[in-house]
């Protein structure tokens, strides 16, 4: 297992170390694993020019899987547009042609209180949102601004999604619905717009090969508010790249806290770029203060999805949920009566908990 290690800027080094201890533990158990580190985003730019430099470029296209801490920060703000960090991070997405974004939202019976929503609408909550990563209205052509014939300024973009983008992350989302409750909800806006007419279709299409499955269908905006109203009723929801960005922002706080959740981008050989949802959290940035627990849930992604290793990522998912139990919390999942931890400490924990 070649894995290449990109720590990234701000709170990305701190929280991808106690994400390496876990491997530490794992290896010195007997996995071959091996670790390659990279530079990617701000500090990529600060030793060698480029967010994402070829170094970067070569380790990553050599490994089996990606982990990454965070990229970004003020000091790189005024940068232009190509040698900002979060071009580093959409480079190496398109690089390794990572399609499939998966981030899951579970709720631990330990971090209830921490929704933002009463404890009976996500007590036991366990969505996984399924979001379509390098095509939709984000990348689409042409886009740009114009005059338009009245002779007015317009901007303009373009939404448009392929058959076999459709199909490809399709069929990622009913193998994912088979190894869960077989229960998969595609969300589109086939009311209006043409290219959700085109993806309802092709996934309905898609849906004959796994009889399994049941599959629904919801418009986006009526998600936006059943997430909010009754996320119990989902498990897997298929989306495309605009409304997946929105709505997986929107499961993520049902949760409680960002410093919580993992996320994993495959291509099509389940080769996976590994992160936490978060970013680079310059406000606590070296102070040992940060939730390393994304991060190291996105080793357990890792483990299922790029190594099929489920013994492996379930240990990982229940030394984190020991911790919890245990009353450990780091200052942003903090209550009275629980133990505050440092990053290092909660790193420290879970290899015992391991
Ligand atoms: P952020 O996610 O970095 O931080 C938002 C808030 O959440 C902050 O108050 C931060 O302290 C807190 N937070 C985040 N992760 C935490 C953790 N693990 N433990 C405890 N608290 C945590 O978002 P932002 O402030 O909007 O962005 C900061 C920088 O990160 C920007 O440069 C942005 O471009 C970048 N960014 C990078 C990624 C990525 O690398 N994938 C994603 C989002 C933002």
């Amino acid at each position: 297992m070649k894995i290449a290690v990109l720590p990234g800027d701000g709170i990305g080094t701190e929280i991808v170390a106690q994400a390496a201890k876990v491997l530490e533990v794992l290896r010195s158990d007997g996995l071959k694993i091996e670790l390659e580190y990279a530079r990617l985003g701000g500090a990529a730019y600060d030793a060698e020019g480029d967010p994402f430099p070829t170094t970067t470029e070569n380790l990553v296209l050599a490994a089996d899987a990606v982990l990454l801490g965070a990229v970004g920060g003020p000091q790189y703000d005024t940068l232009p547009r190509a040698m900002r960090p979060e071009q580093g991070l959409l480079r190496i997405r398109k690089r390794l042609g990572l399609f499939a974004n998966l981030r899951p939202a579970l709720v631990y019976p330990e971090l209830v209180n921490a929704s933002s929503l009463k404890h009976e609408l996500v007590s036991g909550l366990d969505i996984m949102i399924l979001r379509e990563l390098t095509g939709d209205i984000y990348f689409g052509q042409p886009r740009g601004a114009r005059v338009s014939a009245s002779g007015e300024r317009e901007g303009f973009d373009t939404m448009v999604y392929s058959e076999s983008e459709i199909r490809r992350v399709a069929h990622v989302g009913f193998n994912i619905a088979m190894k869960r409750t077989k229960k998969m909800c595609s969300v589109d806006k086939a009311n209006v717009l043409d290219t959700s007419m085109f993806w309802r279709e092709i996934v309905t299409d898609v849906a004959k090969e796994y009889p399994q499955i049941e599959l629904s269908h919801m418009l986006v905006d009526n998600a936006a508010m059943q997430l909010v109203r009754a996320p119990k009723q989902f498990d897997v929801i298929l989306t495309g790249n605009i409304f997946g960005d929105i709505l997986s922002d929107e499961a993520s706080m049902l949760t409680g806290s960002i410093g919580m959740l993992p996320s994993a981008s495959l291509d099509a050989n389940n080769k996976g770029l590994y992160e936490p949802s978060h970013g680079s959290a310059p406000d606590i940035a070296g102070k040992d203060i940060a939730n390393p627990l994304a991060t190291i849930l996105s080793v357990a992604l890792m483990l299922r999805y790029t190594f099929a290793r489920e013994d492996l990522a379930q240990r990982i998912e229940g030394a984190v949920r020991k911790v919890l139990q245990q009353g450990l919390r780091t200052g942003d999942i903090f209550e009275a009566g629980m133990q505050k931890v440092g990053c290092s400490a909660m790193g420290d924990a879970v290899v015992k908990s391991l």
